[in-house]
């Protein structure tokens, strides 16, 4: 028996285990369980035609030899992308640690304290830099951000004046041109009307209700937006601003200013290039508008026993709640990358930071005056790391590429050059002889950096920033190691036991697919450079596409969407120029299923289409009658139905084709979520069942780690007709002939954590992949029938079977005063992560096991879920002072002098034998959501009132 095939290693049962389950199911075969489970009339005939499996180690030889088509030029491009030093202990103990990629969105606060802590510190470094009062803890990239900027004013001005709506815009035409582009995608359906200028020129009309600036500019130049922002806000025009996040070491914070919103990446904190992504955005803003903001946001609480304690704030904003009247779409963002770039600040400290920024900055003084040496005039007066100079571009550009250099060309006559932490003085030089080289002449050797500032007075920071003992204390590398340890250890991740979020599919990340993104010839690529310097990129992306194209039955794929949400909105926004351009612009009706994600109709409403809310039956299908009377009534303005396949409900509908024909009878284009695509792969698709466009989760079904709430990829993928509106990039050519415009920053979006899904692919293979499926379906359908009799599934297929995930309904235990969230807090004892839990039915549990789970864990967690179904046929609505009620248990409470429960202090901690040898221990007790939403404390406490403590 071959022991190499890496299909072994991602699925955890092994045939042996096969047979034993199919017995407990009742069905004599894999087969037949499918056969049971799928309707016959969308099962794919044939195979899918992939390619054979890799074995692990060919992959990894191979991910080495595609890395050497990359080629490695020093890249001066800037405009927004830098390379930056990733510190080796936060790469090898956070980037290459599944303690960390591997953890799920901070839902259960309890188990989630560490990345919560770092989160907060991440939120501290943004509220400090910027000078606002409040942060998220990020967004997917500073483009999208500024999008959410521009929205959230609106939004907040509409509010105000609920009559004759201010449209216009003002953005500086010193924006990043793919900020601009995306803006112009993301105003055109709700009706905003952008005004691009200079920022000296504009005149303060009433019709604007806000205004974008970039500081410092694309090109370098720092203009001082003071008066303009006074002058804004005396006009009653709300003022944003993209700021680079280093260089506000060295200059005033636009929240000094007085501006609203301040948005940026935070890239150049140690993150890696890699070809575009991923990199944490920020959000920041004045706390009058934290119901406002977009995204996630941490906030501080405490504990029933009073104990501080953080999870996520005021979540009444998301559209997991408010659905088509959400804040933003914003669901899987940037988490691990926030992680990444706030342990940066805790790494540096306030004096690092500051030694960075100045010699970045000393860099550039440096280079500016070798090159006036030169003759050359450079253009900016005011600078921190970019300057411009005059030069014939056309004679440049060779002699930098015959050197392995990249500048940006700005035009025939500019090129602008972006110096960064890694910028050494034998890179000036090698640059200066560049520019020599392409004048004919002699150049003087630098020695040394200048220590002179190009930044002007007016603008030089004086306030201080990162007081707080975190980001003073942990400077040698034995202590940041074990800052890093002490977090993680507070975080319930996959290295611990299984994580089944039905809808969220948290499988194995294989450490065969993660090994690329350490690689520098993958994570050091500039997004903009000529793409024939990414060949090694071209070919992982074009051949991901390909093989995504494939897996959903369609005609294209663009990887641009950086979440599963920025997916949806794509597709939506394709299907909207589709209509367009056969001069059906007036079909704007999005048709949605009552038990949708909350990401569907707050992505259609950032489309500009109406939302209708279809219901669903008593089975948990569509209720195919009322959506063939709202398709009626709207048929001539149908723009849509989105719909999850199988269902929310973790049932493959077998009326979905006959419900796909019916939209297209009507004129409208139907959208499948493809969030549970893991049901699928190999066994149907969505091309199958009639869908024109779908998007996919790569961090759920294609193995991408979720990293504690993203990165993610939401690829789209869509029908021949419309393959022209794929979304494009302003600055590498990309998208379709008829594209919608920038989706995300980057050409292709997240381009480094490509590389995991393009492995997963690889090394499962069509029969790896099919064989997947089987078994995520064949381990839900076990779960299943291990619970049955205790547990109620709520909804099944026709012949009774689960699709890969099922809700278990525990409505019922109410009677004894036991809440889902009960259930999801006492499975923290049992060293489980709660399944999802009230969605999409409140009351329930959604519990999705994947395909990676090896038996005994299977019946480990089976096991758990009995044993607490004991304890609530115990517990009673009189008395509240219960196991379940008192759940999670922490290490405190166990070991406290006094223990006043009714039960044993064994019964709480170690109800189960296996747990003796395999504790996790919840780091505080039940956090109080209510208290922390009314006492709203988004960052870490300076240091003093650290020293009051103490
Ligand atoms: C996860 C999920 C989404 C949203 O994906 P993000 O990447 O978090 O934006 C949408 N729909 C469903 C059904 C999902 O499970």
């Amino acid at each position: 028996m071959r022991t190499d095939v890496f299909a072994k290693r991602h699925i955890g049962i092994t045939d042996d285990d096969l047979e034993h389950m199919l017995e407990t199911i009742g069905t004599e075969s894999l087969d037949q369980l499918i056969y049971e489970t799928l309707p016959e009339g969308i099962r794919l005939k044939e195979n899918l035609g992939l390619e054979a499996p890799m074995s692990e180690h060919k992959f990894l030889a191979h991910m080495q030899e595609l890395s050497e088509k990359n080629q490695l030029f020093r890249s001066y491009i800037g405009l927004g992308y830098h390379e930056s030093l990733t510190p080796s202990v936060i790469k090898r103990n956070i980037l290459e640690n599944p303690g960390w990629y591997t953890a799920y969105t901070p839902y259960q606060a309890e188990i989630a304290q560490g990345r919560l802590e770092a989160l907060l510190n991440f939120q501290t470094v943004v509220s400090d830099l910027t000078g606002m009062e409040l942060a998220n803890a990020s967004l997917l990239d500073e483009s999208t951000a500024a999008a959410e900027a521009m929205t959230m004013l609106f939004d907040v001005r509409s509010r105000e004046q609920k009559k004759n709506k201010v449209l216009k815009f003002f953005v500086s035409d010193e924006i990043l041109p793919q900020t601009l582009s995306l803006l112009k995608t993301r105003s055109a359906p709700l009706g905003i009307e952008l005004v691009v200028g200079k920022h000296g020129d504009f005149e303060f009309g009433s019709d604007f209700f806000g205004a974008l600036l970039q500081y410092p500019g694309k090109h370098g130049q720092i203009h001082d937006y003071g008066d303009f922002v006074a002058k804004a806000k005396e006009n009653d025009i709300k003022t944003a601003v993209a700021a680079d996040i280093l260089s506000l070491v060295l200059l005033t914070p636009p929240g000094e200013w007085g501006v609203d919103v301040v948005v940026g990446t935070t890239q150049r904190f140690g993150i890696p290039l890699g070809y575009g992504g991923p990199h944490a955005a920020f959000f920041a803003t004045r706390e009058a508008y934290k119901r406002n903001i977009p995204g996630r946001i941490i906030g501080v609480t405490k504990d029933v026993d009073g104990k501080p304690a953080m999870r996520m704030a005021l979540q009444t904003r998301e559209q997991h709640i408010k659905r088509d009247k959400a804040t933003s779409n914003i669901c899987t963002a940037q988490v691990l990358l926030a992680v990444m770039a706030g342990m940066y600040a805790v790494f540096h400290g306030p004096e690092g930071l500051k030694y960075i920024a100045k010699k970045v900055h000393s860099t550039a003084v440096t280079l500016t005056d070798a090159l006036e040496k030169l003759g050359l005039y450079q253009v900016n007066t005011s600078y921190f790391d970019t300057i411009t100079v005059k030069i014939d571009s056309n004679a440049l550009r060779p002699i930098a590429e015959k050197h392995e250099v990249n500048f940006l060309y700005v035009d025939e006559d500019t090129a602008s050059i972006a110096v960064n932490e890694a910028t050494s003085v034998k890179d000036l030089n090698q640059i200066v002889s560049v520019f020599s080289e392409a004048l004919g002449k002699d150049s003087a050797h630098i020695d040394a950096l200048l220590q002179d500032t190009a930044i002007m007075e007016s603008i030089r920071r004086e306030s201080d920033f990162l007081q707080n003992k975190v980001f003073n204390a942990y400077h040698s590398e034995t202590e940041l190691m074990r800052y890093i340890k002490k977090l993680e250890r507070r975080d319930l991740s996959l290295n611990h036991s299984m994580i089944a979020l039905g809808s969220c599919t948290m499988k194995l990340n294989a450490a065969s697919e993660m090994f690329a993104l350490s690689m520098a010839r993958w994570g050091n690529i500039h997004p903009f450079v000529p793409v024939e310097q990414a060949k090694g990129y071209q070919i992982v992306l074009k051949e991901l596409a390909k093989d995504l194209t494939t897996i959903t039955g369609f005609a294209a794929t663009s990887l641009q969407p950086n979440s599963g949400a920025q997916g949806e909105y794509a597709g939506l926004m394709v299907i909207r120029a589709y209509h367009e351009s056969r001069g059906e612009a007036h079909r704007n009706i999005c048709i949605i299923p009552a038990s949708a994600h909350g990401t569907n109709p707050a992505s259609a409403v950032m489309a500009g289409m109406k939302v209708v809310v279809t219901k669903t039956d008593e089975k948990g299908n569509i209720d195919v009658a009322d959506l063939e009377d709202k398709v009626a009534k709207h048929s001539e303005n149908l723009a849509a139905l989105m719909v999850t396949y199988p269902s929310t409900h973790g049932v493959f509908e077998s009326s979905i084709m006959h419900i796909t024909q019916l939209i297209h009878d009507h004129g409208g284009q139907v959208y499948m979520d493809g969030a549970n695509m893991n049901a699928q792969v190999g066994l149907t698709h969505p091309g199958k069942i009639g869908a024109d466009v779908c998007h996919l989760n790569l961090h759920k079904t294609f193995a991408i780690p979720h990293g504690g709430g993203g990165p993610g990829v939401g690829p789209i993928c869509v029908a021949e007709q419309l393959v022209p509106f794929l979304p494009g990039n302003p600055i590498i050519e990309t998208g379709g002939e008829k594209g919608i415009g920038a989706i995300s920053a980057a050409p292709w979006g997240s381009s480094l954590v490509c590389l995991i899904s393009y492995g997963y692919i690889k090394m499962l293979g069509g029969s790896g992949l099919r064989r997947s499926t089987e078994i995520a379906i064949l381990n839900a359908n076990y779960i299943k029938n291990r619970l049955s009799g205790k547990f109620d599934v709520l909804y099944t297929g026709e012949r009774g079977r689960a699709a890969h995930e099922m809700i278990i309904d525990c409505r019922p235990f109410k009677k004894q005063g036991i809440e889902v969230s009960d259930i999801a807090k006492r499975l923290m004892d049992y060293g489980f992560h709660a399944p999802t839990v009230s969605f999409p039915v409140a009351g329930t549990i959604m519990i999705e096991p994947t395909e990676s789970e090896s038996l005994a864990e299977l019946d480990r967690f089976c096991e758990a879920m009995l044993s607490i179904r004991e304890e609530i046929d115990r517990a009673s609505s009189d008395d509240t002072d219960n196991v379940l009620k008192n759940a999670p248990h922490t290490l405190e409470m166990l070991t406290s002098d006094t223990w006043d429960f009714p039960y044993s202090r064994q019964k709480a901690a170690f109800p189960l034998p296996y747990l003796s040898e395999n504790k996790f221990w919840p780091a505080v007790r039940r956090v109080d959501d209510a208290y922390g939403d009314r006492n709203l404390m988004c960052t870490c406490d300076p240091i003093e009132a650290y020293a009051e403590a103490e």
